[in-house]
Parts: C-alpha cells; structure tokens; sequence
C-alpha cells in the first residue's frame, strides 16, 4: 500500500514514522520499519496504526540514517505482524518493502523451496527477497555482475525482477551494502525524492513533500541504486536511463 524510505545524513527512524503517518490516509491493516544496524537488520512490525508501530518501537532512539518503511493493505495473506513488511530472505542479508502483487508468487515459492529457502509469511512480498536472496548468494553472481559494470546487490535485484509476473514498488536494502538503498517499479507508482544530502523513495508525493520538492518519477521497469550521495537509474534488463529531474506534483 504504501512504501517510504530513506538515506542520507540524519535519523532515518522518525523520517520513516513520519511519511508511513502521511501515507495513512490511504488505508492499511498493519506497519513496519527496518534500519541496517551493523550489518544484520532492525526490524519493528505490527497490525494496527502506526501509533502502534511507534508504541513497539518505545523508546528506542537509533541513529542510523538508512531505512525502509511499509503500510500493508493485505493482498495475500492475513493482516497479521508476521505478514507485515518490511520482509527479509532466509538468509537475512536482503530486506524490502513491497507494494501490488506477484501473480506468479505460489510457482516461484515452491521452486526457492526446493532451493532450501525456508519461508515465514504466507505473503508474495516474501518470494521477492527470497529471490534476490538466492541471485545474490549464487556462485556466478560476482562474475556476471562485474561483466555488467555493476554490484552484485544490483545484479541480484535485476535477475529476480525479470522473473516476476505482476506489479510492484520496491525498496530494498543488502546488509552487505550499508550505504545503499534500490527502488524499483512496475504498475505500481515510485518517486524518488532528491534532496540536499538526502534521498527519499516514496509511493506518494505526500512522504516526500516536507523534504524537498524535486523529483525523479521512476517509469515500469526501471531500478534506481542510491549510493551515499550520488544514484543511477536503470532497467531491469542494465540499460542506462537518464532521467529529468522535475518539481513534486503535490496539491493539499
Ligand atoms: N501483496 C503484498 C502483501 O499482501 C503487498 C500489499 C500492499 O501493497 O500493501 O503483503
């Protein structure tokens, strides 16, 4: 339902709280946010509002200044916390947040099954990171990412998305990439805000207003990587896009 995510130099986490409230209006049964923590994943999920989320979470002040949040509008599966994005593979290096729907979710589920992967929602969002997981943990990875002039996260992202049958806006984080944050989108609206120092991928203009209002309006197809301070677009099938960076579209 709806994504919102951040990098750049200040605390992701009240960021991230602040655009899922924004978003609220659209509707959602539950909420989630996730922050590279020293290399493994802090995940904070539950049904309910994101007052809620906020009452999990408690007191917990982080300063790390990369993350990903979600409001849930239950497609497959229950609107239960372990159905809640953000979502991580089996191997837990790869964590998302998912908008739309993988038509072809139940084939891919059973073929990582019998890969190994080991599921623990009942949701299509679930088979995503699961297939990245296993892109990126496969033995030809390195190789055939360098051939292609790009990371082996941005590798992985891209051989998963050809294999999807549906839609989607993502937003994806690698424990092994701290400083990097990749949005993708297909049938599914994803924009990326581009501040001073700072980068905000949001479904809705509504999570990035506040921010700035410069844009970049992703087309289907196309994967943005954020690294640090600087971000490329491309397709999922490596052909570089430029885009325009244009003025929000908002209205209150
Ligand atoms: N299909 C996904 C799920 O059921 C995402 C739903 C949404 O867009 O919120 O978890």
């Amino acid at each position: 339902c709806g994504i919102v995510a951040y990098i750049g130099e200040k605390e992701a986490q009240p960021i991230l709280l602040e655009g899922l409230k924004r978003l609220e209006y659209r509707g959602y049964d539950s909420a989630g946010v996730s922050l590279l923590v020293s290399k493994s994943f802090r995940i904070r999920k539950t049904t309910g509002r994101i007052t809620a989320l906020e009452a999990e979470i408690g007191k917990e002040t982080r300063h790390e200044s990369l993350g990903i949040g979600h409001t849930r509008w239950a497609t497959h599966g229950k609107p239960t916390t372990a159905n809640a994005h953000p979502h991580t593979d089996c191997s837990g290096k790869i964590c998302l947040v998912h908008n739309g729907i993988i038509e072809n979710y139940a084939t891919l589920k059973k073929w990582l099954e019998s890969k190994g992967c080991t599921f623990a929602s009942e949701t299509d969002t679930e088979v995503i990171a699961n297939l990245i997981g296993y892109f990126y943990s496969s033995e030809n990875g390195d190789g055939d990412a360098e051939r292609e002039g790009i990371n082996k996260f941005e590798w992985a992202v891209q051989q998963a998305l050809r294999e999807l049958v549906g839609t989607y806006g993502l937003a994806i984080l690698c424990s092994d990439f701290p400083d990097m944050l990749i949005g993708a989108k297909k049938g599914s609206p994803l924009i990326l805000g581009v501040g001073e120092n700072e980068y905000i991928v949001a479904s809705d203009a509504a999570a990035i207003v506040e921010h700035t209002t410069q844009a970049i309006y992703l087309s289907d197809n196309e994967i943005v990587t954020i690294k640090g301070n600087t971000f490329r677009t491309k397709t999922i099938d490596n052909i570089t896009v430029s885009k325009k960076l244009s003025e929000l579209e908002f209205s209150l």
